[in-house]
């Protein structure tokens, strides 16, 4: 899954606004961060193999570090611990807004259940996989990413407050470069190497938080008319 991954962050930000949409759009992308970072190291393993199932050309062999359900649990952990202990001088409802980092890189697991095959492990390698299949239908995985998404941008924008204003030229932008990305990989081909397949998801999935902070940065207020 990819756009509904955003879609959660979407709706997220709107739960806490203090969290800024990058720190969630990186929450939520956690463990295919890390599985990128993994697959370098050589700990986890896939392979490329058109056909596999309609929509993705990978095979995921093994990436129990990053994308088993109790991996998850830890990283949800360590995700929300660290968010929780950064220095900031905004410590209201900062118990609330942690958490809800670790609930938004826990969510990775849940709708990746959806689409993939029955590869998720519960822990191990060697243990009970789950998946339901989804992307063995191209249709109905297109619906539901772009449901998703829309969605939460709706959630986004609906529920906004004085605090957080929607800038919606930003937001469009953003909007419209993860649907972009996400159509190239939907129809473009294969990827051409598990290498390159690692360092375009790292570094797109940074490159994505950065721009979805951005996008999501309060304007600065208007100056005040100087008095005559
Ligand atoms: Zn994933």
């Amino acid at each position: 899954m990819f756009l509904g991954h955003y879609g959660i962050a979407f709706a997220l930000k709107r739960a806490e606004p203090k969290l800024s949409l990058g720190t969630l759009f990186l929450a939520v992308q956690l463990a295919d961060l890390l599985w990128g970072a993994f697959l370098l190291l050589g700990w986890e393993r896939v392979r490329i193999d058109p056909g596999y199932t309609a929509v993705t050309p990978l095979q995921f062999l093994e990436y129990p570090i990053s994308h088993s359900l109790v991996g998850m649990i830890a990283w949800a952990v360590i995700g929300a611990a660290a968010y929780y202990s950064w220095p900031t001088r905004d410590t209201s409802r900062h118990w609330q807004a942690a958490a809800l980092v670790g609930l938004a890189i826990l969510s990775h697991f849940l709708l990746d259940v959806v689409v993939h095959t029955p590869d998720l492990p519960l822990w191990g390698q060697d243990s009970r996989k789950l998946g339901l299949g989804l992307w063995n239908n191209p249709t109905a995985t297109l619906v539901l990413e772009l449901a998703a998404l829309a969605g939460g941008a709706a959630i986004y924008v609906g529920l906004q407050s004085r605090r957080h204003p929607v800038r919606a030229g930003r937001l469009a932008c953003l909007l419209l470069i993860l649907v972009a990305i996400y159509l190239l990989s939907f129809f473009g081909p294969p990827p051409p190497s598990v290498t390159a397949i690692a360092v375009a998801d790292i570094v797109g999935l940074l490159l994505l938080a950065g721009f979805a902070a951005w996008a999501d940065r309060r304007a600065p207020p208007a100056p005040r008319p100087v008095a005559q």
